[in-house]
């Protein structure tokens, strides 16, 4: 959709390469490998931030632990840090 501005065409919507990018992000970040957090089961102890800080953040203001990055670590470096987490209240999305 294009509006009229003076003599030129100005587009709302982003360029045909944007669209492609966008496309590609969401094929590449499937939602099941996103970790996400039960912030009322979290004990507040760090140690996932502490194996994992790249992914996981403590909150002392809100007092849960929050997923600041969920493709800063592998896979497995993720599922071990649910795995030593005392609360267990660290899971896959859509588990
Ligand atoms: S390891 Fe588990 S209980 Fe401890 S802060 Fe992280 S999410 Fe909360």
């Amino acid at each position: 959709m294009d509006i009229t501005c003076g003599s030129r065409f100005v587009p709302l919507l982003p360029k045909k390469y944007d669209l492609n990018i966008f496309k590609l992000k969401t094929e590449v970040f499937m939602i099941k490998d996103v970790p996400v957090i039960r912030e009322e089961e979290c004990l507040g102890c760090s140690v996932c931030e502490e194996m994992c800080p790249a992914v996981f953040r403590f909150n002392a203001s809100l007092g849960y632990a929050l997923v600041i990055n969920p493709t800063g670590a592998s896979a497995e470096e993720i599922q071990e840090v649910m795995d030593s987490c005392p609360s267990s209240c660290i899971d896959w999305a859509g588990n």
